[in-house]
């Protein structure tokens, strides 16, 4: 284990009540693309004539519906991706008797897959999705697709239950991860470019004595941190949790 790595290590006690908050990157390795990494969807050139944040707008979602269902079936659902080596040691360390808070930007659900049980999704999840007129809740099996938009039984349009560009965090959501800030005593934030706000700026309520990047790339925020570790999650969250 690198140098670094064996300080924060020893820095992290078993009685610690840990914040995890996470982006994109923690779910590379499970095969889903991230956004910013030089492989990640940002990236790639797409066939829409219109950005990837346009397309995952609130806007774009209701004038070019069919459009954003195309491209969201075929690009943000990923039913076979599996949990890999950083849900695992996160999850894990809960299930050792440590109490470790998940914040998630991710919409994946993996590590409810992995087994964590205190997980707060602040983008929403692609297994979820709710009609907008009628109120009505529907489980990614439960949907009823027809010329590849999915449908209330009332007949409008179901929405996914993710937060699109151009719409707020839900409050509870954002008041239930503030709380678990404020009670951590290690904040530990990796795979995330932390460019998505308000997500980014959750940081900020952390009252903690310790503060942990892990990255493979800098972010705009790194000089927050106590340490700054440049590696993989999986392999960094393993050797620090396990
Ligand atoms: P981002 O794409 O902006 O940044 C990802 C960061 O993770 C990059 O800085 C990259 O260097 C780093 N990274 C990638 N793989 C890594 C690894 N194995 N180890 C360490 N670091 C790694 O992602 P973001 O900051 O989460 O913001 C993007 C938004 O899009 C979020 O809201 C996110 O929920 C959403 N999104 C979600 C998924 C998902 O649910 N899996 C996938 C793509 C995007």
């Amino acid at each position: 284990m690198d140098d670094k790595l064996k300080e924060v290590k020893s820095l992290i006690k078993k009685t610690d009540r840990i914040v995890f908050l996470g982006g994109a990157g923690v779910s590379t390795a499970s095969g889903i693309p991230d956004f910013r990494s030089p492989q990640g969807l940002y990236n790639i050139k797409n066939k829409y004539g219109v950005s990837y944040e346009t397309m995952l707008s609130h806007s774009y979602f209701y004038s070019h519906t069919k459009e954003f269902y195309e491209f969201y079936w075929e690009t943000m659902l990923n039913p076979h991706a599996k949990p890999n080596l950083a849900h695992i040691a996160l999850a894990n360390f809960e299930k050792n008797g440590g109490i470790i808070d998940i914040l998630t930007q991710n919409i994946d659900g993996l590590h409810q897959d992995a087994g964590s049980k205190r997980v707060t999704e602040l983008h929403g999840s692609t297994r979820r999705y709710r009609c907008e007129a009628c109120d009505a809740a529907y489980s990614l099996e439960n949907i009823k697709i027809k010329k590849g938009i999915p449908c209330c039984e009332c007949g409008n349009v179901l929405k996914p239950d993710v937060v699109l560009y151009e719409e707020p965090l839900e409050e509870t959501v954002i008041d239930r991860a503030e709380r678990a800030l404020k009670r951590g005593d290690v904040l530990i934030v990796g795979g995330t470019s932390l460019n998505v706000y308000p997500a980014a700026s959750l940081i900020y309520e952390f009252e903690g004595r310790l503060t942990i990047l892990i990255n493979k790339e800098s972010t705009p925020l790194d000089c927050f941190f106590d340490y700054v570790i440049k590696e993989d999650i999986g392999k960094a969250l393993g050797l620090l949790l396990n």
